[in-house]
Parts: C-alpha cells; structure tokens; sequence
C-alpha cells in the first residue's frame, strides 16, 4: 500500500497572500495560466498579481484557457512561456486552467520537443514547478498528477501520459462567491464520483479510503445545502476542501466508470464534465455489484440507500438527453477501454454501462 501526495496545500482564508513568498520562491518569473473572464471578477488573480509584485517577480498572463482545454491552446500558451523566459507556472481557475498549467509546465520545459510527447512518451521529461490557485470546487486538479486535454484528432479528452504534481495549492473558499449555481452544482458533483469512484475502485484499500471516507463526510455536510439553494459562506470553503481531498482519494485509485462514460457526452454534447459525470453516478451506485460496500458510501454521506442517492442527483442536476447511438457508442468504447475497466472490480456488460444513464 502506498500513500505519496508531495502538492503542498494551504487551505485557509487570504492564503495567497499570506503564503506570497512561497509562492514567489517557486521561480524567477512566473506565468499566470486562468480562464478568460472569472478570475478577474473573483479576486483571485489580483491576489496573485499583487503577491507577486510584493515579492517583485515578475510574471506574464495567459487568459485564454477554454473549458475542457485543448492539446493547441496547451501549444500556443507555451510559446509565450518560452519567449518570455518564464520558469514557474501559476494556474489559477477551474480544471480547465489548473490542467493546462500542468501541460504547458512540461512543454516549457522542453522547448526542443514538439506535442506528441504530451501523449506519446515513456520518457519521464522535467517539467517547471506548477502552483494553483482553485476557484471551482470540483476537479481537485490543485492536488492530483493527471491533466486532462481535449484532443480534437481522436474527439475526446485524455489525460496525458505525465504524472505532474503541483508543488503548491492555495485554497480560499472566497473565490467562490462568483461562481454561478450552476457551476457549484456541477463542480462538486464531480468531486463526489471522484469519492465515490475512488472508495468502490479496484485500486482502493484501507489507506487511500482515508481520503475518500474523509471527504464522503465533508459532502454530507453541505448537500442539503446545496441541493435547496441555501449555501452559506462556510460552506465555500468545505466544497474547496472535499473537493481537494478528492483529488487525493483519485491521485491513488484513479476514476471509475462515471468518468471514462462521461468523456464523449462533453466532446459531443458540451455537458459540463461534473454534469456529465454525474448522469452515470447515480446508475452506478445502485448497479454497484457489492451492494454492502455502496451502502458504506451511502452511509458515508447520509443516504437512506442508493435509490434516494440516484432520486438526489436527478434532482439536482435535471435530466440529461443523450441520443441513443451516442450512449451505444459510448459504452462500446468503455468496453474498448481495458484501463478504465479494471478499476470496476467485478465483471460488467455494455448493457449494463447503457443502464446507468440516468
Ligand atoms: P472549468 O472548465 O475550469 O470552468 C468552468 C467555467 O467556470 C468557466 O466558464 C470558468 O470561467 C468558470 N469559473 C471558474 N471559476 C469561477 C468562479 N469562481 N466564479 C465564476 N465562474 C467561474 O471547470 P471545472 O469543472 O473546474 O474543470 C473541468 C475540467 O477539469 C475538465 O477539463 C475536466 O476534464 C478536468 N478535470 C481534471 C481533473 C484532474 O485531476 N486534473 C479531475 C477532474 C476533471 P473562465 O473561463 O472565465 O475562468
Ligand atoms: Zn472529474
């Protein structure tokens, strides 16, 4: 059994500011790596700009990173890295960001290598440290190795072949103060399957379900909260922290089947990842083949049973339409996909996947 998470988090109320030298300490000009309008309205980048230039290093900002950002947007970030001699890397944002920052560290790092080392590559590359800042409560992107990318020529999303840590997360929950309803919603239904998916995988075991258990606990404490709109500002910062202790509990164990469903239905339809995520979780749970174990998780986060966890997340998330074919071939591909099924203990069917569709 192993437990590794090197990412040192500070989780507190102004830790950028407070932790501004460490920050700063990470390298001699930073590139500043977010989305395009939300961290200019939250506060967070100003806390970062303002932190820098108290300790005066310089930076650059690149604030073109898309949702679910593409193999090309990582490229054309990192050219600039590059021209302006930067050697650390700040995400700040969702998951979007905060992967893209990981991807453009490596390929800024090594200027003389071209994109197809991002997937095609046994070689362990150096990369530049990577810190980040979240501002979504969902993918834990601020502590796990994966960075995930949209690659156009296949038409789905992947994460690249490194493990990359970030060396330093900052967490404040008042940076989520702007996010929409919709955007807490779906981003901590993603951070649910990946507790959920962590505890019920092949690859967990009496000490990566510290993790799990731990942040199951966490979401039980705001999900009526969350689901009747009445969210109070503690409760920022609890999504923040389970949100980051999932992404410990999926560093060990990687995601389940909800995750490898839900990759086309973003590619082909432009659902939210968490939504995405989320119309398989429910299916899932109930379908569980050791119904003792997703009763523990039930339990964990205060559901009757898994029928009352699927009637939840319907709920909260309305129904998502996904046309026929699409689900068929989603699910022949999971099928394809032996990777993705060995974190599913037990034997399963494509007809079975197709059942858990809400
Ligand atoms: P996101 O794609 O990063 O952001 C979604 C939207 O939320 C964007 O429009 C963004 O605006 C906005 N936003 C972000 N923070 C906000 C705030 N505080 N207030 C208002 N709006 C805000 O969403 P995400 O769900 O966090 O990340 C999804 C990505 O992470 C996917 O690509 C997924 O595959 C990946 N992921 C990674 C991991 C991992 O371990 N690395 C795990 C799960 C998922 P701006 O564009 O203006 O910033
Ligand atoms: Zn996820």
């Amino acid at each position: 059994m192993l437990l590794y998470m090197p990412t040192k988090v500070y989780s507190e109320q102004g830790c950028v500011e407070k932790h501004a030298q460490e920050l700063a300490s990470l390298g001699s000009k930073a590139m500043i790596v977010t989305g395009k309008h939300s961290s200019g309205k939250n506060g967070s980048l100003s806390d970062v700009t303002g932190a820098l230039e108290n300790q005066h290093v310089p930076y650059v900002i690149y604030d073109d990173i898309e949702e679910n950002p593409s193999v090309e947007t990582v490229m054309k970030a990192r050219e600039l890295a590059i021209s302006e001699k930067t050697d650390f890397v700040i995400g700040i944002g969702g998951g979007s960001p905060l992967d893209a920052s990981k991807a453009i560290a490596l390929m800024a790092a090594n200027p003389e290598k071209d994109s197809t080392v991002l997937y095609d590559c046994n070689e362990a590359l150096p990369y530049f440290p990577v810190a980040c800042v979240p501002t979504t409560c969902g993918t834990g992107s601020e502590v796990t190795p994966f960075a995930i990318l949209t690659r156009h020529e296949k038409r789905t999303k992947k994460s690249i072949s490194h493990k990359m840590y970030p060396a330093l997360a900052l967490l404040d929950g008042k940076y989520l103060k702007t996010a929409s309803r919709e955007c807490l919603v779906n981003t901590s239904v993603d951070a649910l399957a990946h507790l959920v998916e962590s505890y019920l995988n092949t690859n967990s075991n009496e000490l990566n379900r510290i993790y799990s258990r731990q942040g199951m606990y966490a979401w039980a404490e705001f999900k009526d909260r969350l689901k009747d709109d009445a969210l109070t500002e503690e409760d920022y910062g609890k999504m923040l922290h389970a949100s980051m202790i999932a992404g410990m509990a999926i560093t060990h164990t990687s995601t389940s089947l909800p995750h490898g469903l839900s990759y086309p239905v973003t590619y082909e339809l432009g659902v939210p990842h968490g939504r995405a995520v989320g119309m398989f979780l429910g299916g899932y749970v109930e379908q569980y083949e050791d119904q003792k174990e997703a009763a523990k998780v039930m339990e964990y986060l205060g559901f009757p049973n898994a029928r009352e966890f699927h009637a939840y997340l319907k709920d909260l998330l309305g129904e998502v339409k996904v046309p026929e074919e699409l689900l068929e071939a989603d699910a022949a591909a999971v099928m394809d996909n032996p990777a993705k099924l060995k974190n599913y203990p037990f034997a399963i069917t494509k007809e079975d996947l197709i059942r858990m569709a809400n």
